[in-house]
């Protein structure tokens, strides 16, 4: 009798453990997936507008869940950054930027990736040490990884500042991500050592319909100019815009007209078509 007692007592801590995992709330379930390494990167290609080269991609994380789903950035990403979870999705991006890309970065020298900088590794500086850790084993350069920082970094502007700048020393290159959607204006960040700005896409939106804020696209356009600033357009779907931005010399867009984000065989088949083309 007491083998069947055995096997009961098991049965039944089985359940208790299937049914509370079923039942995990979602950080329970954002710590399982970190520490089963279920972040993939998707990447969207980067066009120069004049002559419609490939010249990157920005990596976007994705959750692949085991059944094989994708979770979209938005639906875990503010979480991730509540929990402090963000740091080790981050180093994962890293990771598989490194296996997804090395090789092709280091045919292509003219080839960047874009990785998107939580706001505690903005203050903290904690990414670049994890880059300085991770790319002198690769046969990738400096130069060719671009860092996506947002406003949302940038509540210690001092330590931001400090950040940004070790980040350029280093040979990185600083972009400002979404710009024009949060508090701060250009003349707060004008000091702020970086050299892109990133248009957000509800600006791109606005191209080519008869409303206020089209006109304030222009003037953010302008006003990256004057500071010198490399500008990357987000969000680009139509010819329209494309026309818009390439005529009012915009370097980059990035968005649908062009290609969607892309598992890493796709960007590299996408990278070798645009070439040939
Ligand atoms: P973001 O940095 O502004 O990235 C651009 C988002 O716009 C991406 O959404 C991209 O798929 C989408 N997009 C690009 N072109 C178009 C277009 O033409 N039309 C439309 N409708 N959408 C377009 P995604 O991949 O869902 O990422 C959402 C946000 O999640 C990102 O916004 C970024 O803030 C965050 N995120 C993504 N990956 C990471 C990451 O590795 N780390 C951190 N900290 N945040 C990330
Ligand atoms: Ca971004
Ligand atoms: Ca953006
Ligand atoms: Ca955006």
């Amino acid at each position: 009798l007491l083998p069947v007692g055995a096997f009961i007592a098991i049965f039944i801590v089985g359940v208790v453990i299937w049914l509370s995992r079923k039942r995990l709330s979602p950080l329970g379930e954002l710590v399982i997936a970190v520490r089963k390494r279920e972040f993939i990167v998707h990447y969207q290609p980067i066009i120069e507008l004049k002559t419609g080269i490939c010249v990157g991609a920005e990596a976007l994380v994705r959750w692949r869940r085991p059944d094989g789903s994708l979770v979209r950035p938005d639906l875990f990403i503010p979480l991730a950054e509540e929990s402090g979870l963000i740091l080790p999705i981050t180093d994962q991006v890293v990771e598989a930027v490194i296996a997804d890309l090395g090789a092709l970065l280091a045919a292509d020298r003219s080839l960047h990736i874009a990785i998107n900088l939580c706001a505690d590794d903005v203050t903290s500086g904690r990414i670049l040490d994890v880059l300085g850790d991770k790319l002198p084993k690769t046969e990738i350069a400096a130069g060719q990884i671009w860092l996506e920082a947002t406003e949302r970094g940038f509540i210690d502007i001092e330590a931001a500042r400090a950040t940004l700048a070790r980040a350029r020393e280093r040979g990185h290159l600083v972009a400002i991500d979404d710009f024009g959607t949060g508090y701060s204006s250009l003349q707060y960040l004008q000091g702020l050592p970086m050299d892109a700005l990133k248009i957000d896409k509800s600006f791109v939106d606005t191209i080519g319909r008869n409303s206020a804020t089209s006109s304030v696209t222009g003037h953010i356009i302008e006003m990256a100019k004057t500071l010198d600033l490399q500008i990357v357009a987000e969000g680009v779907e139509t010819e329209e815009q494309a026309d818009y931005l390439k005529a009012h010399d915009v370097s980059f867009g990035q968005g649908w007209l062009f290609s969607k984000p892309l598992p890493a065989a796709d960007f590299i088949d996408y990278h070798r078509n645009a070439k040939a083309r």
